[in-house]
């Protein structure tokens, strides 16, 4: 199962990857998460697109290609991938297409999440995630199920991005809406697409994205 995950940033991409993920035993693969890593890392990537990323703008196109590219052909991925936060422009739309021609594999759906904005805005601001897994919760929505302790490993650690604030959040809804809307068309054009409603409950978006593969 190939799939790719589109949507605005807070839509709950990440969120529906978790289950998906577990559903179909394939990885999530998040260009975000992958990009957060090489800063902390302080790799050549990491040093070259801290900066982008705090004011909210794309990383180039060709470094992120490359980075995908790359990951792709691991291991984990012979079941298939969840593509989160890739492609975000239509070069990397294309550039994706090539690559699965190359190497004889196909996109099952394109999941595009939709929500209102100020919704987005509302769930950027209370995301936070667990230091130690990654799972994802929310001040208002989503909190662990015993407080401080995340529900997935039993951590005690959580952390919130620091491009999660009001100010990127609105550069990055800008960006949005100019670069990775318009692809929503090119994929639109062959059937491939699908949408959900990401306005309803975490567990009623989960079910109607089910009902869909
Ligand atoms: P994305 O990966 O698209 O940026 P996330 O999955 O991280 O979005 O979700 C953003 C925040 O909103 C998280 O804190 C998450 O817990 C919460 N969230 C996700 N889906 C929903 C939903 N359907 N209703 C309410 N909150 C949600
Ligand atoms: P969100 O889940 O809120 O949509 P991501 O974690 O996917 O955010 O991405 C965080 C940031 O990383 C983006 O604002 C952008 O700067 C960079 N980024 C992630 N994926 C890509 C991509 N495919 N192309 C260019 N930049 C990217
Ligand atoms: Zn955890």
């Amino acid at each position: 199962m190939n799939l790719i995950l589109l949507g605005p940033p807070g839509a709950g991409k990440g969120t529906q990857a978790e289950r998906l993920m577990s559903r179909y035993d394939i990885p999530q693969l998040s260009t975000g998460e992958m990009l957060r890593a090489a800063v902390a890392e302080g790799s050549d990537l990491g040093k070259q697109a801290k900066i982008i990323m705090e004011a909210g703008n794309l990383v180039p196109d060709d470094l992120m290609i490359k980075l995908i590219s790359e990951r792709i052909g691991h291991e984990d991925c012979a079941n298939g991938f969840i593509l989160d936060g890739f492609p975000r422009t239509t070069a990397q739309a294309q550039a994706l297409d090539a690559m699965l021609v190359e190497r004889d594999l196909r996109l099952d759906k394109v999941i595009s999440i939709t929500a209102d904005e100020e919704a987005l805005i509302e769930r950027i601001s209370g995301r936070f995630s667990c230091a130690d897994c990654g799972a994802g919760y929310h001040d208002s929505f989503k909190q662990p199920r015993a407080e401080g302790v995340c529900d997935e490993c039993g951590g005690g650690n959580f952390e919130r991005r620091k491009d999660d604030n009001r100010e990127t959040v609105m550069a990055r809804l800008d960006t949005y809406r100019k670069q990775t809307a318009p692809i929503i068309p090119y994929y639109e054009g062959d059937g491939r697409l699908v949408q959900v409603d990401g306005m309803a409950e975490i567990t009623a978006v989960g079910d109607a994205i089910q009902a869909l593969l």
